[in-house]
């Protein structure tokens, strides 16, 4: 039991239309998502933690599997779970469309959504249709808010790590001391993919097995990845890898860099705690 983790955020597909170069996984059409059936059956796991709170619905980009979505909405609200969603958008061509499918959702359940918005979305999605959503979600009293990822603020994982790191300055392996974004240690939230793989970070497992097995076995000072981590960061791990034969750049763009390079490194030697391949380039 993790006591502290209170959120799942469920990657209802990997699939997305658009493929920006900040995604912190590798977002892109034809990508695999995940069944009613498979749903229910997650959901019901999450539940029977029974520290959950709150469920997300995202990818990917959710709105690409609009029944598997109503229906994620439908029951986790049932069951009690505060179901919200996240999308960039890309859905909406116009304000009658917009408000019969979020009062369908809002109908169904959903206490919020949030819209991913920046220079890098915009290149698929229009301004316009955030604004339509926005306005439309004011309109039925659903609460909306934008997100949006400023260049300095980008996560450099996934996709992120390859197409943009590389234009960043970079900083010397060895000042790359803790991991800045998540709390290895007392996780409040994770992440819960189409394959049923739990994600403390995105393509980090806290363990193999059912989520309920995952869970069970987290020990974070036991973790092979997380308690090197927790010791010192990318570069603690990065120093670990090295006995496999890792040998560190002179230079990352930040610690989720290394941490990504690092991890991508060692998947064949963990490949229950380090996958699936979506979230490290592979189709
Ligand atoms: S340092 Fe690693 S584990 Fe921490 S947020 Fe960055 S990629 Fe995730």
């Amino acid at each position: 039991m993790i006591p502290t983790l209170t959120g799942i955020h469920f990657l209802l597909t990997y699939a997305c239309p658009a493929a920006c170069d900040h995604c912190f996984l590798w977002g892109m059409p034809g990508r695999r998502g995940m069944t009613t059936a498979q749903v229910d059956t997650l959901l019901e796991q999450v539940a029977s933690l029974g520290t959950v709170t709150a469920v997300c619905a995202e990818g990917g980009e959710a709105f690409l599997l609009p029944t598997v979505l109503r229906h994620f909405v439908r029951r986790a609200a049932k069951m009690g779970l505060q179901p919200s969603a996240l999308t960039n958008a890309f859905w909406v061509s116009g304000p009658a469309q917009t408000r019969r499918r979020m009062t369908d959702l809002q109908e169904a359940g959903l206490t919020r959504i949030g819209i991913s918005t920046d220079r890098w979305h915009r290149r698929t999605v229009p301004a316009r249709r955030v604004d339509t959503l926005q306005e439309v979600c004011r309109e039925i009293g659903l609460e909306a808010g934008r997100m949006e990822t400023e260049p300095e603020r980008v996560m450099h994982r996934g996709r992120a790590a390859v197409m943009l790191a590389p234009r960043r300055p970079l900083q010397p392996p060895h000042s790359l001391l803790q991991c800045p974004h998540e709390n290895l240690a007392a996780p409040s939230r994770m992440h819960l993919d189409c394959y049923g793989r739990l994600h403390l970070c995105q393509g980090l497992q806290p363990g193999a097995g059912s989520l309920a097995e995952a869970i069970a076995g987290y020990v974070p000072g036991r973790h092979p990845i997380v308690s090197r981590l927790l010791a010192g960061g990318p570069w603690a791990l990065a120093q670990a890898a090295r006995e496999r034969g890792f040998q560190p750049e002179s230079g990352y763009a930040d610690a989720c860099h290394l941490c990504y390079r690092v991890r991508e490194f060692l998947r064949p030697a963990y490949p229950d705690l380090l996958g699936p391949d979506e979230m490290y380039g592979g189709r």
